[in-house]
C-alpha cells in the first residue's frame, strides 16, 4: 500500500466521528511543534511560529507564520464531518424481545449502503468530574455493536423495484437482546466513570469496515468519510511538509457541521475564521487596515470531494468537462457561484497546480442537474477572498463506505504542500504576481 494512502486509512481508522477527526490534527501539529492557542485567552504571537486553535473539539484552525511581516493569507479549507445517523437521546426502544435504537439522519446520505454491515458508536459525552466540573471525553465504542439487517426479499417482493426509506422506521439498528440495555451505561463503562455523571452526549453511527485498496491494478481505495476527511488529511499534511513562507500567512482550516449547511459556532458560515485572521494581526499589532490590505492578497482553497464519471452512470455527468479517479484535482466551477471559482482564481490556481507538477481537471454539473454546494462560498460572505471549490474525484459520495483514486492524496497532499509556500500579490487592481 502506498505511504500517503496508509497514512490516510490510519487516520480515518482513528477518527469515527468530527470530534476524533479534530482530536488526530490537534496531536499531529502537537506532535510538530506547533502551539496550541485558546479562544477564551490572549494570544502571543511570534515570527517563523506555528500555532493551532480549535472550536468545540470539531474545527480547528491551524498556521504558521511567515519569517518577515506578513502582507497575505494563504488558506486551505475542508470540514470534519459526514453523514452519518445522530443516535437520540433516550434512545432504546423495545421491539418484542429486541432492544433497537433511535436515531436521526444527520446530513444527506446514501441509506440503502447502511443495511447488513457492522455498525459502532462514537462522539464525546460531557461527564462531571467533581463538583461544578464537566469534562468533554471521545467515545468510540470500537466494536461491531448493532446492524441494519435488511427485510428479506420474501418479506418485501418490491425491494429491488425501488424503496422509499423512512428515516423513523427503516433506519433503527439492532442492538441487543437484554430488555434492561442501556446505552449510555455501555458509554460510561467505555470512559470508566459512572453512568449518573454523563451529563449529554453527541454520539454518532459509524461503519465498521476498514479502508480497502483494489482494482486490477490496486487503482482505487474504499473507505468510510472519504469526503471529506481526504481532503483535511492532504491539507493537514500538505502544512506540515511546507517550508515557512517569507510573507504569508499558511492557514489549515477544518469546518464541522459542512454537511448539515455550515450555520453552526464552528460551521463555515461562522466567525470562526474571521476571529482567527483578526486575531493573529492584532497580535502582530495590525490594524484594521492592515488586515483588510492582506485579505486582499490571500487566497482560498475550499477542498471538498468531487463528483468521478460513474462507470454505469457517464450521462449523469457534464458532456464535455468529466472527472475521473487518479486524474488529479477538481476544480469545480458554478455558473451561480455555488462554487467559488470563477475565472481569475482557475487562472491563478492551475498555474500553481502545473508549478507543483500535479494534474487537474474541471467539473461542471449538467445544467439539468442542481448539484451540491460546498463551504467555500459560504465562508466568503464572512471573509471574502479570491478562490477556488476544488476536490478529489470518488464514487459512491455520502454512502458510508465510498470509493476514490489511490493516486489523489498524493497529488493533494504535494499540491497543498506548493500551495502554502506560494505568495499572490495583487499589485495593481489587475495585475497578479505569483511567488
Ligand atoms: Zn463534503
Amino acid at each position: 500500500m502506498n505511504k500517503t494512502v496508509k497514512g490516510l486509512f490510519d487516520f480515518i481508522e482513528k477518527s469515527p466521528s468530527q470530534f476524533h477527526a479534530i482530536e488526530n490534527q490537534r496531536q499531529a501539529f502537537l506532535a510538530a511543534g506547533f502551539e496550541e492557542l485558546q479562544e477564551s485567552k490572549q494570544w502571543e504571537i511570534l515570527p517563523g511560529k506555528s500555532y493551532f486553535v480549535t472550536r468545540n473539539g470539531s474545527s480547528i484552525i491551524a498556521f504558521r507564520m511567515p519569517t518577515n511581516d506578513y502582507t497575505s493569507f494563504m488558506i486551505m479549507a475542508a470540514h470534519s464531518d459526514s453523514p452519518t445517523f445522530r443516535i437520540k437521546e433516550m434512545p432504546e426502544m423495545k421491539e418484542g424481545h429486541y432492544v433497537k435504537l433511535n436515531t436521526e439522519k444527520y446530513g444527506g446520505m446514501l441509506m440503502a449502503p447502511w443495511f447488513d454491515r457492522p455498525l459502532s458508536i462514537a462522539g464525546r459525552a460531557i461527564v462531571k468530574n467533581g463538583d461544578n466540573k464537566l469534562k468533554v471525553c471521545l467515545v468510540d465504542l470500537d466494536r461491531d455493536l448493532c446492524m441494519l439487517p435488511s427485510l428479506a426479499i420474501h418479506m418485501n417482493r418490491e425491494a429491488n423495484d425501488g424503496y422509499k426509506y423512512n428515516a423513523q422506521k427503516d433506519m433503527l439498528p439492532l442492538i441487543s437482546m437484554d430488555e434492561k440495555f442501556n446505552l449510555k451505561e455501555l458509554v460510561a463503562k467505555s470512559l470508566s466513570v459512572k453512568a449518573e455523571d454523563i451529563v449529554g452526549s453527541d454520539l454518532f453511527l459509524y461503519n465498521r469496515e476498514p479502508g480497502k485498496v483494489w482494482g486490477a491494478d490496486e487503482e482505487f481505495i474504499s473507505c468510510r468519510r472519504l469526503d471529506d476527511l481526504q481532503c483535511s488529511y492532504s491539507s493537514m499534511e500538505g502544512l506540515l511538509a511546507a517550508k515557512n513562507s517569507k510573507t504569508a500567512i499558511q492557514v489549515h482550516a477544518t469546518f464541522d457541521n459542512e454537511e448539515v449547511g455550515s450555520g453552526t459556532k464552528q460551521g463555515a458560515d461562522s466567525t470562526f475564521l474571521f476571529d482567527v485572521l483578526t486575531r493573529i494581526n492584532e497580535a502582530v499589532g495590525g490594524n484594521n487596515s492592515r488586515l483588510l490590505a492582506a485579505i486582499a492578497n490571500s487566497f482560498m482553497v475550499s477542498a471538498d470531494n468531487a463528483h468521478a464519471l460513474h462507470p454505469n452512470y457517464s450521462e449523469k455527468s457534464d458532456p464535455t468537462n468529466k472527472v475521473y479517479m487518479n486524474e488529479g484535482i477538481v476544480i469545480k466551477f458554478n455558473a451561480n457561484q455555488k462554487y467559488m471559482t470563477d475565472g481569475l482564481a482557475f487562472g491563478i490556481f492551475s498555474e500553481i497546480c502545473k508549478k507543483a507538477k500535479v494534474p487537474y481537471q474541471t467539473f461542471v454539473n449538467r445544467s439539468d442537474v442542481a448539484g451540491g454546494s460546498t463551504l467555500g462560498n459560504i465562508s466568503n460572505a464572512h471573509v471574502s477572498i479570491n478562490g477556488v471549490d476544488i476536490g478529489l474525484a470518488q464514487l459512491a459520495m455520502h454512502s458510508p463506505y465510498e470509493t476514490a483514486g489511490a493516486k489523489d492524496t498524493d497529488y493533494l497532499v504535494k499540491l497543498a504542500k506548493n500551495f502554502y509556500e506560494t505568495i499572490i500579490e495583487n499589485t495593481a487592481s489587475l495585475d497578479y504576481t505569483l511567488k
